[in-house]
């Protein structure tokens, strides 16, 4: 079942710009299978941005990496589904074909952007090289491009900066250069993997409005990995919460804060601290679960508290209690309107 805001439109899913259906990635290692993506689906449209939440081991950040083709393989493989960008599957092309993809219409953001900038090269160097191979852009274009792109991601004195290395850098500044690196290409669909998490509560804010600026003038689709609700919030249109590797709940934003219909949707919005409320945060009891060995059941039963036999017999399917809002559980939390 592929799930998205066309779905719920009535529109023909394959109209999304990304449409990723029954998708699955597994690590082979210690003569074990970790099932990091286990029949995942859903889609983006052009324009929307898609929150992905859930606790780290979810699956989160293995789904993006596997839609880019970046799964280091071995240990891990891409064993199952499709995913179709602007009509092509890109499980399907060539080395070649979808090293043109990612960058030229696909971007991605990473959480640390010291782990993706080259400290031996300028940050100017590396981004007139993107500027050159997405755009073909050379000299002087591609100079006074990186300028621009600096100054519009709020780097002043963009000149100066662009001849610096990464150390010199703080990690806003490097983190808002990452951005602009992805950008340049003008990508119809950008991932940001935690592209805030190691900032501070007023760079965090001042990256996601650039990020959100850039989708209001580009139109550019955002699938926003993130474990942060108060960010899902703010910017996302839509949400996926993933758990032990599948889609345990989909919704638009409003629905999902306000009527949550899984356990454990329901414990990560209690255990978000509130303004003006004086009460105690409600943590989720017991751990994530072993992905070695998931067994049969529904992976949220050990710590769920509505858990039944059932339950831990028949991993629950995706269905659709309220229009356009998924869920997968056995006994789902509906609320009366
Ligand atoms: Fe809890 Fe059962 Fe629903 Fe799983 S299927 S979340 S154990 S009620």
């Amino acid at each position: 079942m592929t799930i998205g805001r066309v779905r719920a439109k009535g529109r023909n899913s394959e109209m999304s710009l990304l449409n990723v259906e029954d998708l699955k990635t597994y690590f082979y290692t210690n003569n074990k299978v970790v099932k990091a993506v286990d029949g995942v689906s859903f889609s983006v449209e052009k324009g929307e941005t898609l929150a992905i939440v859930g606790e780290s081991g979810s699956g989160k950040s293995v789904s993006s990496l596997s839609i880019m083709r970046l799964i280091p393989r071995p240990p891990g493989k891409i064993v199952g589904g499709r995913v179709v960008f602007g009509g092509q599957d890109l499980l399907t092309l060539s080395e070649e074909a979808i090293r043109r993809i990612r960058g030229n219409e696909i971007s991605m953001v990473f959480q640390d952007p010291m782990s993706s900038l080259n400290p031996s090269y300028t940050v100017g160097n590396q981004i007139l090289e993107t500027l050159r191979l997405h755009r073909n852009l050379r000299g002087r274009d591609s100079r006074r491009e990186a300028e621009k792109m600096f100054e519009l991601v709020g780097i002043s004195d963009a000149a100066r900066r662009l001849k610096q290395y990464p150390h010199e850098y703080s990690g806003g500044m490097r983190q808002r250069a990452m951005i602009a690196m992805a950008l340049s290409c003008n990508p119809r669909l950008l991932i940001a993997d935690e592209p805030t998490t190691a900032l501070d509560v007023t760079v965090q804010k001042q990256i996601l409005r650039l990020m959100k600026r850039f989708q209001q003038e580009l139109d550019t689709a955002i699938i926003l990995i993130t474990h942060d609700l108060a960010v899902v919030a703010e910017i996302c249109d839509n949400v996926q919460v993933m758990y032990a590797g599948r889609c345990i709940e989909y919704s638009d934003v409003f629905h999902l804060f306000d009527r949550p219909m899984h356990p454990y949707t329901q414990g990560l919005l209690n255990s978000q601290p509130k303004l003006n409320q004086s009460v105690p945060l409600e943590p989720i009891e017991g751990s994530p679960p072993d992905l070695f060995d998931l067994g049969e059941g529904c992976p949220f039963s050990p710590r769920c508290p509505y858990s039944t036999e059932v339950c831990e017999r028949q991993n629950p399917p995706l269905t659709e209690p309220v229009p356009a809002h998924f869920v997968s559980c056995h006994y789902p939390r509906l609320q009366e309107e």
